[in-house]
This record gives C-alpha cells, sequence and structure tokens, in this order.
C-alpha cells in the first residue's frame, strides 16, 4: 500500500499509457519539474473509475501522487486541459501523438524538463486552436527539441573550416549534425545539398520563438524539404546516439 504520508501534487502531460492487471494502468507522465515519470493508475479500467476521464493521452493532468514502492501510485487527477480539439480527426491525433513519441524519447536526453515542458504545452496548444500551418509548428518543435535534447545541428557555421556559412549551395551531414561550406565539402562523402533557401528556413526556424515563426508564409516545397532533413536527421540521432530502435520503427508508419 502506498504510504499516505508522503503524497505529492504533480503536474504532468500523458504521452503513453499501457495496460497492467486487471484494471490498472502504468502511464508515462513529462512533467514540468521531475522530467518523465512512470506513474500506475489504479483501478482506472473499472467503469466506475473517476480518474478515467481525466487520464486520457495527451491530457495535462493535475495529479495527487502517493509514493510506493514500485511505481508511484496516481490517487487523484484533474485534467488541467484536455486539448479537446487534437482528438477530432485522425490527423491531429497523429501530430499529437507524434508530439508526444518526440517528447518521450528526447525527454531522456533533455536535462532540463523545464524548457521541453513548455515546449511540449505549446505544441499541444497550438495543435488544439489548429490556427497555425501544423507542418511549420512540427519543424519549429524538432528543431527546439533537438537544441533543448543537445542535438541542435549546426546551421551558421561550417563544421570543417569554422567559417560563417554563405548565402549559397552548401552541404549538409546528418551524420555530423550539421552544414559544411562548398570548400571543405569538396572531399567528403555522406554530404547532401543543402539550397540557401532551405538552409535560411531551417536557422531561423531555430533560432526564433514561436511568435516569430507562427505567421510566416512559406513555400510548401520548402517546408516539405524542411520536413525530409529533419526526419532523416532526428532518425540518424535516435539510431547512432539514443540507440531508440523501436521509436524509428514506429515513427516509420
Ligand atoms: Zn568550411
Amino acid at each position: 500500500m502506498a504510504d499516505r504520508s508522503r503524497v505529492n501534487r504533480m503536474q504532468g502531460v500523458v504521452l503513453r499509457r499501457r495496460d497492467q492487471g486487471e484494471a490498472d494502468r502504468v502511464l508515462t507522465v513529462f512533467t514540468p519539474d521531475q522530467g518523465k515519470r512512470d506513474l500506475i493508475a489504479k483501478g482506472i479500467r473499472k467503469t466506475t473509475s473517476r480518474k478515467a476521464g481525466h487520464l486520457e493521452l495527451f491530457t495535462h493532468v493535475s495529479m495527487l501522487v502517493a509514493q510506493a514502492r514500485t511505481w508511484d501510485i496516481v490517487t487523484e487527477a484533474t485534467a488541467v486541459q484536455s486539448f479537446r480539439h487534437l482528438r477530432e480527426d485522425l490527423d491531429s491525433i497523429s501530430r499529437a501523438a507524434y508530439v508526444a513519441e518526440l517528447v518521450d524519447v528526447f525527454g531522456e536526453a533533455s536535462d532540463d524538463s523545464q524548457h521541453l515542458w513548455d515546449l511540449l504545452l505549446l505544441a499541444l496548444n497550438e495543435l488544439d486552436e489548429a490556427e497555425a500551418d501544423p507542418s511549420l509548428l512540427l519543424r519549429w518543435f524538432e528543431l527546439h527539441l533537438l537544441s533543448l535534447a543537445g542535438f541542435q545541428p549546426e546551421l551558421f557555421n561550417c563544421l570543417g573550416c569554422g567559417n560563417p556559412i554563405q548565402p549559397v549551395d552548401n552541404f549538409l551531414s546528418l551524420h555530423a549534425g550539421g552544414v559544411y561550406c562548398p570548400t571543405c565539402a569538396e572531399n567528403l562523402s555522406g554530404v547532401e545539398l543543402i539550397s540557401a533557401d532551405i538552409l535560411k528556413i531551417l536557422r531561423h526556424l531555430q533560432r526564433s520563438n514561436w511568435g516569430a515563426v507562427r505567421n510566416l508564409q512559406v513555400r510548401s516545397s520548402n517546408l516539405q524539404a524542411a520536413e525530409s532533413i529533419l526526419y532523416r536527421y532526428l532518425v540518424t540521432v535516435l539510431e547512432r546516439q539514443l540507440k531508440s530502435a523501436d521509436f524509428v520503427r514506429r515513427l516509420m508508419r
């Protein structure tokens, strides 16, 4: 049994859930001050559970959590924000699931849960409001998540000579995590051309807060090119650094 004297109030966003035993569920939540936590919600799959509706995926929830020997136990849960519109269509659900998956897997690497928490809530709010271009939001989100987790790609100075990157065709290395100038890239393998336009977009997304990005008009072909680069960069980081092959497989679907 939980020790009632050790009950804490905690906020979190439900990233993932799995059934446990007859009626329980283990929740992976992201919290502002403790990063990622696994908690158990007992009896939540019973029809009489009052907690159930408050512990849906992607919900921002306020909980009372009792310390226990294995998983700490959610004894009370109240939804702070349920992000209702996220659940209205499959596209929104899959975007929210993507955001949650990325926070799940990069949450380990980040030692700054408050900033990642802010980023997560901002992304869920924006997806819920559905006013901004979701593709623009996701690209911005990916770049800021990468920075917080210590995998920020170098887009401003050449990885070879260190000189500032000029607005010409340059070369990107996913494995090295950044850009090479044309001179340094000459004898390198595993690099790909990146146009000045695409690099400009990525740089702007990387160094700007969301307010400075959300009303940008970006050609969809350019956004798609940015998406392809960031997707392949994320997969590279996950496979090489975080060794999260599982996640990569889920992402591929
Ligand atoms: Zn160079």
